[in-house]
């Protein structure tokens, strides 16, 4: 009898959809009140797991990686993969896999729910209303951004930045976009950093976090955005430098933010931009729809069968090169 491969899983899932994961291996869950992969029942079976279903609240380096002597495979709910240290699996022989694409479009709609819940001042009206302050009906009152006509700045033109293009095109917006591949589209033009900040009146995020990347939307990056232009952030926090938006908003400089994650994440409580009012803040919820995470849930169970069975990954994440071939030649 072949001994069925054990499997951390570091957060809570629905039973339903761990039940392929569970028709095929032994599964150690993580403390439902204390999840994460150094959760207690996951570092007590660590010396014999083999597969890890992961979230991108699991940091993953060299030292999680010393705890797991047997691990072949990393397979994390997420398309971001900025959490896991690709070096150190690939040193060690362990293959990662993420789940692009079934998240699509549910980031991408959240991105243009931010956009306009800020460019319609959505906070400050909804606010209004609870708090007992909907007057009369004003001309002037509560003025905001109409998005047709506007342009719209796509830093990052993946899967993600494509369907957000394809949803502004259906507001009325024109298109301008940023990508290291040179490439036409007919949903936008591919232009350069400075061109898009110049022209955009809304820039939105979606680039993944990488050397590059990481506090890319610095104090300079915000000043050459046009006065009043808006931010949406759905890629992660730290691409943005996050002292440096607050103070572009303090300075009246940009018309709002929606942001659906930050730097740090969560945000505490007493942050300044909770108490900006042109500032929506949503808890990382770009992929949070059922059907979204069902299907998230399904990839990231078949990329961990398939690495458990010395299939390739149905999604891998590209290990470094040097990495890989050092690991190919090495002990592995
Ligand atoms: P993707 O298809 O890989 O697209 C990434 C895009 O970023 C590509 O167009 C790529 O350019 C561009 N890019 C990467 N590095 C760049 C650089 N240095 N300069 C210019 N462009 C660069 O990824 P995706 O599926 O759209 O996801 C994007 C990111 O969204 C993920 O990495 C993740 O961090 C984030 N995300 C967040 C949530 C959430 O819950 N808020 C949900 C899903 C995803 P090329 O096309 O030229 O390679």
């Amino acid at each position: 009898m072949t001994a069925r491969p054990l499997v951390a899983v570091t957060d809570v899932l629905p039973r339903a959809w761990l039940e392929p994961l569970v028709q095929a291996c032994d599964v150690v869950a993580c403390d439902e009140d204390a999840p994460g992969v150094l959760s207690p029942p996951i570092l007590e079976a660590a010396p014999r797991v083999e597969g890890l279903l992961c979230t991108l609240e699991d940091r993953i380096d060299a030292s999680t990686l010393d705890r797991f002597p047997r691990l072949r495979v990393v397979s994390t709910l997420s398309v971001g993969f900025d959490h896991i240290d690709l070096a150190a699996c690939a040193a060690r022989g362990i293959v990662v896999g993420h789940t692009p694409g079934v998240l699509t479009d549910a980031t991408a709609d959240l991105a243009m729910t931010l956009m306009l819940a800020c460019a319609r001042r959505l906070p400050e009206a909804t606010a209004s209303v609870r708090e007992g302050r909907w007057g009369r009906w004003r001309p002037t009152g509560l003025l905001g951004l109409e998005l047709a006509g506007k342009v719209l700045g796509l830093v990052g033109f993946g899967q993600i930045g494509r369907a957000v293009a394809r949803r502004a095109r259906a507001f009325g917006m024109e298109i301008l976009f940023v990508r290291r591949t040179p490439t036409d589209d007919p949903l936008g033009r591919r232009v350069d950093l400075d061109t898009l900040t110049a022209n955009a009146d809304v820039v939105s995020l979606h680039v993944p976090l990488s050397d590059e990347t990481r506090g890319w939307v610095d104090g300079a990056f915000l000043a050459r955005m046009k006065p009043g232009a808006l931010l949406v952030n759905t890629a992660r926090g730290a691409v943005v430098d996050t002292d440096a938006l607050v103070d572009a908003l303090r300075a009246g400089h940009l018309g709002g933010a929606g942001l659906d994650v930050t730097d740090p994440e969560p945000l505490p409580a007493d942050h300044p931009l909770l108490d900006m009012p042109n500032v929506v803040v949503t808890p990382h919820i770009g992929s949070a729809t059922t059907d979204t995470r069902r299907r998230m849930a399904r990839l990231a169970i078949d990329n961990l069968l398939a690495g458990l069975s010395g299939r390739p990954l149905p999604h891998a994440v590209a290990l470094p090169a040097a990495s890989t071939l050092a690991h190919n030649g090495g002990p592995g």
